[in-house]
């Protein structure tokens, strides 16, 4: 720590440490999802530094600090390289992987809008329709945002048990409508690799852009033995978002969005001369904005290179392998479908009797008592019926290799601790709200957070003290709110998990 720092700030320092003590820890591969550790302690001291060397900095404007377009300039050629683009690929980088995602689809707004004002006049015109997004149902939830905020249909193309759409199943909904079809390479919730070539072919035919969503593979699978081919080298794809914060190591806040074709590209941009201020341009969402992330990135993409991502991405491969096999061995739990790159989903195994089966919540539950945390998902039934069913997701780093062993033994132990155990399920619970008519009352927040305190789960804010750490608690286990949120309607959902999170950061009452 620094030593000009006097007693004061040491002390507010000291607090904060006390804060960070209750958050999952960020290292060591106990968190198999949100953090992506390389498991090298000098690449974090790096970032550290070079976000320290940016830290007043002003990524508003590149003209006054000239660092940032030639950080920038440098990443974006890293990745159109790493992701065969040529010269008609250009990009930004934004704060994350939802940025990218929401620019790539105001982009493809604009340029539909665009060509409907200018085919409108034409008797074919179909001035007044709605744009629309053609994506599969694993498709990432940023997606699901994008359409919501920039007026969007999301047009979701169900997927198989194994988490598998054709291009096919895509093709079949084009029409004039249709702004963009959004594929993943790999998705998130079952790390499916869409069939990128196949789609992008049909889109390009159509003349639709199709993005591949690589905020997790983008870059991994550039040295991932196997992958399918998925990136600029397949000619119908004119974007790719890729995640400097995931398997780039960042710091969070950054991500690339590379898009094929200046002109297109442009329609990212926001500028204005109308106003009494200076002259706005934006190629993202904010405005003023911090650089310390994109720095971080820049000086760990400098000290890796190709050779340093593609050892790590091995590591990554050996975890991964290792993880699937001692999953397919444990009875009563099954890897989903056949996934690519660094992350898997597990099911439960309905093969064998119901005393063998093991739900995989419980099992994440287990899991967690014994050091790991997993990602639980909820089950999904899609549009056409097909129920995708309850998964836990783990996603693995290069520094999961040390811990191999240890966390192998863990998803043994857990499985036969809770094999046999009845998935959780609050449908009577649910049955009963319904006739008590609370489900179609509207819910205001003194209501939201009444439900939820009849399930159990801290959503009143009751429990707050005066100690700046504390907020409503949460559920020790997570499988029975996993459960609500699979049985209620999803926008009670919706709404109750907006309820909890909006409570944890509600100040004391006075
Ligand atoms: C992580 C992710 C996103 C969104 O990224 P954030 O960085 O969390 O905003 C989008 N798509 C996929 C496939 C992802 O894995």
């Amino acid at each position: 720590m620094s030593p000009e720092l006097s007693d004061a700030s040491r002390e507010i320092l000291s607090r904060l440490q006390t804060l960070r003590d209750a958050d999952a820890p960020t290292h060591g591969g106990r968190v198999l999802s949100y953090v992506y550790d390389s498991g090298l302690a000098e690449l974090d001291e790096l970032a550290a530094e070079a976000m320290r060397l940016v830290q007043p900095v002003n990524g508003l404007d590149p003209t006054a600090f000239p660092s940032v377009a030639a950080m920038e300039r440098d990443l974006i050629g890293f990745t159109r390289g790493m992701l065969h683009g040529d010269d008609s690929v250009v990009g930004t980088v934004t704060s994350g992987g939802t940025e990218s995602c929401l620019l790539a689809v105001k982009t493809a707004r604009d340029a539909w809008t665009a060509r409907q004002v200018s085919d409108d006049q034409t008797p074919t015109g179909s001035l007044g329709l709605r744009p629309r997004i053609i994506a599969p149902s694993t498709v990432h939830a940023a997606f699901h945002k994008a359409a919501h905020y920039f007026g969007l249909d999301l047009d979701l193309v169900p997927v198989d048990e194994n988490g598998a759409v054709t291009a096919s199943d895509i093709a079949s909904r084009f029409g004039p409508d249709v702004a963009l079809v959004v594929i993943s390479a790999p998705c998130y919730p079952l790390a499916v690799v869409d069939p990128v070539r196949d789609v992008a072919t049909a889109a390009q035919r159509h003349g639709i852009p199709c993005h591949v969503d690589a905020c997790i593979g983008g870059f991994a699978l550039p040295w991932w033995r196997d992958a399918p081919e998925w990136d600029f080298a397949l000619p119908g794809v004119t974007s790719i978002s890729a995640d400097l914060h995931k398997y780039g190591y960042a710091p969070k806040g950054v991500s690339v969005l590379l898009q094929r074709d200046r002109d297109r590209q442009r329609l990212q941009y926001f500028a204005t001369a109308r106003w009494p201020g200076y002259p706005v341009v934006n190629p993202t969402i904010l405005g003023s904005k911090s650089v310390s992330a994109l720095a971080a990135a820049w000086a760990i993409v400098q000290r890796l290179g190709t050779d340093g991502f593609a050892e790590l991405v091995a590591s990554c491969q050996r975890s991964t392998e290792r993880l699937r096999a001692v999953v397919d061995g444990i009875a009563g739990l099954r890897v989903v479908g056949a996934p690519c790159g660094p992350l898997f989903a597990v099911a439960l195994d309905d093969s064998v009797p119901k005393r063998q089966r093991v739900d995989p919540h419980h099992w994440a539950d287990r899991v967690a008592e014994l050091g790991f945390t997993l990602q639980m998902q909820p089950g999904l039934t899609q549009a056409n019926g097909l129920h995708l069913p309850r998964t836990t997701h783990l996603t693995i780093t290069p520094v999961t290799e040390r811990m191999l062993d240890e966390l192998s033994a863990a998803l043994v132990t857990a499985a036969d601790d809770v094999r046999g155990r009845a998935p959780a399920n609050p449908r009577l619970a649910v049955q009963a709200l319904r006739l008590s008519g609370a489900l179609s009352k509207p819910l205001t927040a003194s209501r939201a957070a009444a439900l939820l305190a009849r399930f159990g789960v801290g959503g009143s804010g009751d429990a707050a003290s005066s100690h700046a750490s504390s907020a409503s608690p949460l559920p020790a286990k997570m499988a029975p709110l996993m459960a609500l949120v699979e049985l209620l309607p999803a926008a009670v959902s919706e709404r109750l998990l907006i309820e909890i999170l909006a409570r944890q950061v509600e100040p004391p009452e006075q």
